[in-house]
């Protein structure tokens, strides 16, 4: 009898060459071996940075995303670290400035979930999702402040000293049952990054995030594996279909380019309308 072939979400994403937006800059992205992180590092690479791509424990996975760059035409540079410890985090920017010399931007990709309902949910559950996907933006955000007042602006590279882009998620404004952690952790997110936004604009470093919807990575394939289950998750986006780590990646290559260089201090949602309230689309 013939295998029933697995079932695969369709990917809708127009299939467009990326353009040399970031030309001679050098990428920083953490969590680069898989899902988002690696979509934007490879995103990047083909506008024209060069990167280094951070992982915790999967430095296969960070290989492969690095030949991706290379493929790309690119240099990659492979840096196990974790985000939430601050003596890793400065080891990891030393190791970016003795290989690339400078910083241009950093995307603060890394996160992890560790749901459980409220009640049962264990301090430490709490606190290593606070620490890594709170505490770990600030920790790199840090580092990359201190790097890019030392360089300085360089117009022949970008018309800002420095770009920042916390990757967030729809969860830092819709309330997540189960995942208490994580939602509060990408709220916080949002204020982080837009105090830091007014802080260090009058030195024209550039502090923006997105927020992705469901992009299709490792975790969420996992929970689509039959046309029902990805017909409930679509009536969740009115754009009527799953985002691509690609999407993530594209809108940073513009977010972290000269072309969006007014835009500051703004969350952008890449998500096909998740934050829209969908369930009102037909009354209320
Ligand atoms: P993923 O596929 O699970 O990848 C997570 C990445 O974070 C991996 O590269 C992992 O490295 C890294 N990481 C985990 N702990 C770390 C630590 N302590 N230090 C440094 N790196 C660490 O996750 P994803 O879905 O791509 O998510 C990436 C980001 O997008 C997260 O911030 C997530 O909240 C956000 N997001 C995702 C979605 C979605 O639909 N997937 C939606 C909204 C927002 P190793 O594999 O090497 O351990």
């Amino acid at each position: 009898m013939a295998k029933e072939k697995p079932f695969v979400p369709p990917n809708e994403m127009p299939p467009r060459p990326i353009q040399p937006l970031l030309t001679g800059q050098k990428a920083l992205v953490t969590g680069a071996s898989k899902g988002i992180g690696e979509g934007v590092a490879v995103a990047l690479a083909q506008a024209g940075a060069d990167v280094l791509l951070n992982y915790f424990s999967d430095p296969e996975g960070a290989e492969k995303t690095a030949e991706k760059v290379r493929k790309a035409g690119r240099q990659a540079l492979v840096v196990q670290a974790d985000v939430a410890v601050e003596e890793e985090v400065q080891s990891m920017v030393a190791r970016m400035i003795e290989a690339f010399g400078r910083i241009d931007i950093l995307i603060n990709n890394s996160g992890i979930q560790l749901n459980a309902p409220f009640d049962k949910m264990t301090l430490a559950q709490w606190q290593r999702v606070i620490d890594i996907n709170l505490t770990g933006q600030f920790l790199c955000a840090r580092e990359a402040v201190r790097v890019f007042k030392r360089q300085g602006i360089d117009k022949s590279i970008s018309y800002a000293m420095g770009k920042i882009i916390h990757i967030s998620s729809v969860h830092d404004i819709i309330p997540w049952a189960g995942h208490v952690n994580y939602a509060a952790a990408k709220g916080g997110i949002m204020l982080l990054m837009k105090s830091i936004a007014q802080e260090l604009a009058p030195l024209r470093i550039r502090v923006n995030s997105i927020s992705p919807g469901a992009i299709r990575t490792p975790m969420n394939l996992e929970k689509l594996t039959t046309p029902e289950s990805y017909r409930d998750l679509l009536s969740l986006i009115p754009y009527k279909r799953l985002g691509e780590a690609e999407d993530v990646g594209r809108a940073a290559v513009w977010l972290a380019s000269d072309d969006s260089d007014y835009v500051h201090g703004a969350v952008l949602y890449v998500d096909g309308g998740m934050v829209l309230y969908p369930e009102f689309a037909s009354g209320g």
